[in-house]
């Protein structure tokens, strides 16, 4: 039997978990920026195999680690999920969620759509949001924006979008759809709040 098998169900007494996910370059860091800002809640730092962006802090928006660095917290359960996206690693820290929860507090993790998976076989009383851009030809233009990467990658972006926005219906509780942005934060601050 594999360890996922013997951890059992956790009901949230404790703190509140909210799990937000949408494609890349959909608006999701953004919106959890400002729905920080506008209720109790809490992002938990995740930790990545990319490289660091040029603002970004280690411990603060990331935690920036090495392919054996991961694969060494894989190895020893400490990440609660892992995912690979685009070629990196990406995981949430089993212990810092599990002490933040402790505390009551609500925490949002705003993780791809395979890490979310894996969170609500934990966590099946997790609020799930799923962001969705208005049209594609929106996310299409917001990735060249972003200009992270070169054309090629944005059109994997952009078919990988389309394969999770169809399995999002199936998982996800609340769909918001990222149009107009002061009402998409809005919207996800009443989910969160009535604790859907
Ligand atoms: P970015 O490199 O643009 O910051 O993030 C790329 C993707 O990785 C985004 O879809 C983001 O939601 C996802 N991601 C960030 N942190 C985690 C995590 O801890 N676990 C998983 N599964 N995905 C994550």
């Amino acid at each position: 039997m594999s360890s996922s098998h013997l951890i059992r169900k956790k009901t949230l007494e404790n703190g509140k978990l909210v799990i937000i996910s949408g494609p890349s370059g959909v608006g999701k860091g953004t919106i959890c920026r400002e729905v920080v800002k506008r209720c109790n809640v809490v992002v938990s730092v995740s930790a990545t195999t990319r490289k660091p962006g040029k603002n970004e802090v280690n411990g603060v928006d990331y935690w920036f680690l090495s392919k054996e660095e991961f694969e060494a917290r894989i190895e020893n359960g400490e990440l609660i999920e892992y995912a690979e996206v685009f070629g990196n690693y990406y995981g949430t820290p089993r212990k810092e969620l599990e002490e933040l929860l402790n505390t009551n507090a609500t925490v949002i993790l705003e993780i791809d759509i395979q890490g979310a998976l894996q969170v609500l076989d934990v966590y099946p009383k997790a609020t799930t949001i799923f962001i969705l851009p208005p049209d594609i030809d929106v996310l299409r233009a917001r990735m060249e924006k972003r200009a992270r990467d070169n054309g090629e990658n944005n059109e994997r972006r952009l078919e990988q979008a389309s394969r999770e926005i169809a399995q999002a219906w199936q998982y996800f509780k609340n769909m918001v759809v990222n149009d107009d942005l002061e009402q998409a934060i809005n919207e996800v601050v009443d989910i969160i709040e009535s604790g859907d």
